[in-house]
């Protein structure tokens, strides 16, 4: 069986080999050795002047939006998972939905001015597929209307734009380790911010608001991650030229070998250097992606339809139409894109995919 992804495991050994010094200091969470290691190598790899490691990618949008003292109306994309519009709900802020631009798939930097009143506060956009926003109009915008930028970065591990981490734009980046994700630590995530102060605020917010053991800087989650999911990562870390090189394989087989007269990819934008994070595939209409995913479902190859549906139509949203979302969301289907993923395979995804075009 072929998945969409599959997890990147590190050797056995290696992990083991992280999980004696997690017995050796007998310290399971609460900044540990091991996550505290994995935060400078992190800090290094990236080229980020701050990390904060989180339990998932999830909660640190919700930190986010509480910490910047968010509420009212916050613009955001109707293309991305979930848990983008569900952190905006759960924090009891209101979405409004700016449709996607049509080739980058990121929210369209020029119809956001458009839907700012009174009320609009933030702007939490994601960087698609890795695949960054228009950071410099958005940018802009936030200047002049005094909003603030989120970055919901889950996918955009290691993604840099103009010569520098993807992760040092808006007032606050956040990513997802979830085992799905290009690098991993099982479940995990973080927040970046180049805000010195801010980057204060965040790390009493994710844990507990605790200032020491008998005080409190402020109101707080918990937001940290285990020493077990440090090792992960630290055993994951080690293995990103490999797994780069071997998602960059696959992504040029496929732009050599698919049929790209009868579909449409993603145009990647100018000066970034990308992450091979997601192989998706636009057909001309939903018909044919049906059609192509039952013939690659009857061999058991389940690629997957993110993202599906367009986040306006959730039943907990007040609907408005995004045509391009909705229709991108109803077309669009993500390949099989992994390290181990080998020629035979690509063969068959790619034959039976052009086959029934
Ligand atoms: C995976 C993902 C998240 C959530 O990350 P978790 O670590 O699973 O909480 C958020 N946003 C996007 C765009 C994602 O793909």
């Amino acid at each position: 069986m072929i998945n969409v992804t599959k997890t990147f495991f590190p050797s056995i050994e290696e992990y083991q080999a992280q999980l004696q010094r997690i017995w050796s200091n007998q310290w399971l969470t609460n900044r540990g050795e091991l996550i505290l290691e994995l935060e400078d190598k992190l800090k290094a790899y990236l080229s980020v002047e701050h990390i904060l490691i989180t339990n998932n990618g999830t909660v640190p949008i919700q930190i986010a939006l509480k910490l910047l003292g968010i509420g009212g109306e916050i613009i955001t994309t109707p293309f991305s998972y979930v848990a983008t519009t569900a952190a905006i709900v759960w924090e009891n802020c209101t979405p409004i939905f700016v449709d996607i631009h049509p080739d980058y798939l990121t929210i369209d930097e020029t119809k956001i001015e458009a839907a700012i009143t009174e009320k609009t506060t933030c702007i939490l956009a994601t960087h698609v597929y890795g695949n960054p926003c228009h950071v410099e109009a958005i940018e802009a915008i936030a200047k002049k209307y005094n909003l603030k930028v989120i970055y919901d970065a889950a996918h955009a591990f290691g993604v840099t734009y103009n010569n520098q981490s993807i992760f040092n734009y808006g007032d606050v980046s956040t990513c997802s380790f979830h085992a799905t994700k290009l690098f991993h630590t099982a479940e995990g995530g973080a927040l970046f911010t180049k805000d010195t102060t801010l980057q204060h605020e965040l790390f009493y917010s994710h844990n507990f608001g605790h200032n020491g053991p008998l005080a409190f800087h402020g109101l707080g989650i918990n937001g940290k991650i285990s020493e077990l999911q440090a090792a992960m990562g630290l055993a994951v870390l080690s293995h990103m030229v490999i797994i780069l090189r071997e998602r960059k394989r696959v992504v040029d087989y496929y732009n050599e070998n698919l049929d790209l007269t009868q579909i449409q990819t993603l145009k990647i934008r100018e000066n970034t250097q990308w992450n091979y994070s997601y192989y998706p595939v636009i057909f001309k209409d939903e018909t044919t992606l049906l059609r192509v995913q039952k013939a690659l479902n009857e061999v058991q190859i389940f690629p997957r339809r993110y993202f599906y549906p367009s986040l306006n139509t959730l039943p907990y949203i007040d609907n408005t139409i995004m045509p391009v979302s909705e229709s991108i969301a109803s077309r669009i289907l993500c390949l099989p894109l992994f390290v181990e993923l080998d020629q035979n395979n690509l063969q068959q995804i790619v034959s039976i995919l052009n086959a029934n075009l």
